[in-house]
């Protein structure tokens, strides 16, 4: 079997689970979307669900595959539906649903089916993406409230900056949520991963950790709790086989990287389709069999190459890690001007190996 693989440490998904919820002093959902971050959401799932409160995935497609897999917790569609024929299925399948336009509302006005949503209103709180503006927000609350197919309904907004430590942004959301809310009766939903772990507020009822969840820190400076984080994913492969070359020898596609020296090459069964950044320069950190080194030459598709020259003792079968424990997935997303969501969620064709 081709030896890329990802291991996935269940324990430290439980501990950062553990962690989040603490900082929220509140219900968490685990958002599992995009098939947990690369993690694989049904393993994902099944680990926490004996102490989560419940899950939030990005669509009903996505809810559908972890009800199939057995998942018996709350599920929260943060897109909410798309289409009116999902009402049934959210019924059916026991799910909540964000509603953050005015022609979702419509949709549940329009439906007849007897039914206890919980449904999660979103307020556009600044960051201008989805959600009712602070000027709509009451009333589409009411008619929501009003709705037969309406059990409860949750006041919910999201953060555009909780990342940027200090942000003068972060509280103007806040403000503005609380003036949009205030009144209204019912639960409480903000808090994503940067925000729990770079700041000490606001109070939420349930709050909603992604990033942080699979051991990685969004903030643009580590805090005291984002260092207590435990990283999820081990990406790895092996050395399959090794070029001995003269100074001035270029080294894969392009020749984006000519030896200077008489170098051994490591050839890594891992490349972009597996999710390992195409745009990684060389120089890019790895390590083999435990060892610091660099990537050499442009990424392929299924391989990559590694420079072992000062590495004597590393050879075929050595083994090698992507990202994990000793190479930081910020140090790769950094080199490849990515962010860490964009390089977890690309992760995929590698065999993912719970641990
Ligand atoms: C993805 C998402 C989250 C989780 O965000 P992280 O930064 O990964 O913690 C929370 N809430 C909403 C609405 C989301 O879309």
């Amino acid at each position: 079997m081709r030896p890329a693989r990802a291991l996935i440490d269940l324990q430290a998904l439980r501990a950062n689970y553990r962690l989040a919820r603490q900082l929220g002093a509140a219900r968490a959902l685990a958002v599992v979307k995009a098939d947990a971050y690369g993690h694989g959401a049904v393993v994902c799932a099944q680990a926490l669900e004996p102490e989560a409160d419940g899950f939030a995935v990005a669509c009903i497609e996505e809810a559908l595959s972890l009800r199939e897999a057995g998942i018996q917790a709350p599920i929260l569609l943060l897109e909410g539906f798309f289409a009116a024929d999902e009402l049934a299925l959210i019924v059916r399948y026991r799910l909540w649903t964000v509603v953050h336009s005015e022609w979702q509302l419509r949709l549940l006005e329009q439906w007849s089916g007897a039914a206890s949503i919980k449904a999660w209103l979103k307020l556009d709180s600044g960051m201008h993406r989805v959600g009712f503006s602070p000027a709509e927000y009451q009333a589409a609350w009411r008619r929501l409230q009003q709705c037969a197919a309406v059990a409860s309904v949750v006041c919910m907004t999201h953060f555009a900056r909780a990342d940027e430590m200090g942000c003068a942004r972060t509280q103007e959301q806040q403000d503005s949520f609380a003036a949009a809310t205030a009144g209204l009766p019912g639960e409480r939903s903000l808090r994503n991963s940067p925000s729990l772990l770079g700041w000490s507020g606001p109070a939420s009822d349930w709050v909603r950790p992604g990033l942080m969840l699979y051991g990685m820190d969004p903030l643009d400076r580590p805090s005291a709790s984002s260092r207590q984080l435990q990283p999820v994913m081990t990406l790895l492969s092996r050395v399959i086989a090794v070029r001995e070359l003269a100074a001035g020898e270029p080294v894969g596609y392009g020749a984006q990287f000519v030896t200077t020296r008489p170098s051994r090459i490591g050839v890594v069964a891992m490349g972009y389709a597996d999710g390992y950044p195409q745009c990684a320069p060389t120089g890019t950190p790895v390590a083999v069999d435990g060892q610091s080194a660099v990537l050499a030459g442009r990424v392929s598709m299924d391989m990559l190459t590694v420079d072992l020259t000062d590495l004597p003792r590393t050879g075929v079968g050595s083994e090698v890690e992507l990202w994990g424990r000793q190479v930081s997935a910020a140090e790769v997303a950094a080199r490849c001007h990515a962010s860490l969501y964009e390089l977890l969620c690309g992760v995929r064709r590698v065999s993912l190996v719970a641990t």
